[in-house]
């Protein structure tokens, strides 16, 4: 019997197994993981991406929350020297320490945590030179959003301040057992160049711009930012204009103003 039949997924962990050897065999290719490089994977499940990853020779390092799951990963990767599994909530995982120099990720990750999983992500984004994520259709629509459209928010300009996010495919629900009720896409994303300064201070004029998405940028801005009227007009930005409007360029400005102050 295979692990697939044996286990009863739990929804609670946000199981949906990849059964479809086609997808599996292109989130792979996108990570183009080389023999000795170390790739680091969230939530292996059974092992769909896993064994290609072994396959390929990289040094996999594991990371899996369900105690049955790992069980069964260690019984199956038993005598390969390139496979490393860390028992245990991917969110709680320090990813500077796991290994020198930087790294490559690949996961289909647990819907239930895949936002929290991407600010973790994007605050350690120095660490990766590459990353391949599976996650809700409607989460990558969110996270390569462009200035103007109505899916960007506080994640599309904290991802895209540290990475260069990417949309490679879709995948059906078809594709998993058991059958997500969403479809599926596939972002790769490169870090960024730079770094941000104060980047708690960013996140805060984020989530403060984008804490009611209908309201002016000023009127968000101005409950924890007095002097918010003023900063706005200092690097151009028309005070009628919403959050969503505005690229990373006018963000970065604007931050450079007001992001690090206390308000
Ligand atoms: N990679 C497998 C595949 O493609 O078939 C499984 C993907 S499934 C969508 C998500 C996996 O993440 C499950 O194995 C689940 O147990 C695991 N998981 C859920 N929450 C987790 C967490 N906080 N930390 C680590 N793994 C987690």
């Amino acid at each position: 019997m295979k692990g697939t039949d044996r286990h009863r997924a739990k929804r609670s962990l946000g199981q949906n197994f990849l059964v479809d050897p086609a997808y599996a065999a292109r989130i792979t290719a996108a990570i183009d993981a080389m023999p000795g490089e170390t790739v680091i994977e969230i939530g292996p499940g059974h092992g769909a991406l896993t064994e290609k990853l072994v396959g390929a020779r990289a040094d996999v390092i594991a990371i899996e929350l369900d105690a049955g799951l790992c069980f069964e990963l260690r019984e199956k990767f038993a005598g390969r020297p390139n496979f490393r599994l860390i028992e245990g909530d991917a969110l709680n995982v320090d990813y500077g320490s796991l290994a020198i120099g930087t790294v490559k990720l690949a996961a289909n990750l647990p819907y239930n945590i895949s936002t929290a999983i991407l600010q973790k992500l994007a605050k350690h984004s120095q660490n990766f030179s590459v990353l391949v994520l599976m996650l809700q259709k409607e989460v990558v629509d969110r996270i390569t959003a462009k200035p103007g459209s109505s899916d960007r928010g506080f994640l599309t300009v904290l991802v895209e301040s540290s990475f260069e996010a990417q949309k490679l495919f879709d995948v059906p629900p078809a594709a998993f057992r058991p059958r997500p009720k969403v479809m599926s896409s596939v972002v790769q994303m490169v870090p960024a160049k730079y770094d941000i300064p104060e980047r708690p201070g960013f996140r805060r004029l984020l989530s403060t711009a984008f804490a009611q998405k209908r309201k002016t940028i000023l009127n968000n801005l101005k409950v924890t930012f007095p002097y918010a009227a003023n900063a706005l007009s200092e690097v151009g930005i028309e005070e009628r204009r919403r959050a969503e409007s505005l690229t990373l360029e006018e963000w970065l400005r604007l931050h450079a103003i007001i992001g690090g102050h206390a308000g």
